[in-house]
């Protein structure tokens, strides 16, 4: 849960500490803006990807379901501004899939919070892993960092791709292969 409270109090900090006036008439309501916009950029924090994916649909012989472009904004962590971009997700069902929306409310459940892009990649594939025991899962994004981006530094660098595959995925180069031609994803 998101203290309000706090983010208000740092916030106000935050301005002073940058030689900025909280009190001038273009900042005053920061402080509460700030922290009501926290609310929704970390609600990830309460999510739960079990209840998204356990409601699932039957589906016999369904060989690769693949779902590509999911948008999503995180923070990155060390620096905390926002990366964003796409992700793609790829998985042998199991006999079970989920609705379409689904894999997007999961990747935004880690995408809202404070994040590295490899980890949010990671945990996505993880849960689908856990949640909805496919054979495979590979999970693919792509993200441009605004740390990288606004500092100048690593520019060629700013959009970064992060891949990681679990099961049938993770053992069978050309199931891989097949999932990333899927994606049609291209460097
Ligand atoms: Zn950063």
């Amino acid at each position: 849960m998101v203290d309000k409270d706090k983010i208000k109090r740092a916030t106000e900090l935050f301005l002073e500490g940058i030689g900025e006036d909280p009190k001038r008439e273009g900042l005053a309501d920061t402080p509460d803006r700030v922290a009501r916009m926290c609310q929704e950029i970390f609600q990830g924090m309460d999510g739960s990807p079990a209840e998204h994916l356990s409601r699932v649909f039957t589906a016999d012989g369904a060989e690769i379901v693949v779902e590509k472009d999911i948008e999503f904004y995180s923070m990155c962590e060390h620096h905390l501004l926002p990366f964003f971009g796409k992700v793609h997700i790829a998985y042998i069902p199991d006999g079970k899939v989920v609705g379409i929306s689904k894999l997007a409310r999961v990747t935004d459940i880690f995408a809202r919070q404070a994040q590295i892009q490899e980890r949010m990649t990671r945990e996505i594939a993880d849960a689908i892993m856990e949640h909805l025991s496919p054979k495979g899962v590979l999970v693919l994004s792509e993200a441009s960092h605004m740390c990288m981006m606004m500092r100048g530094v690593r520019k060629d660098e700013s959009g970064l791709v992060s891949l990681s595959s679990r099961g049938l995925f993770e053992t069978d180069d050309i199931l891989k292969d097949r999932a990333l031609a899927l994606i049609d994803f291209r460097s």
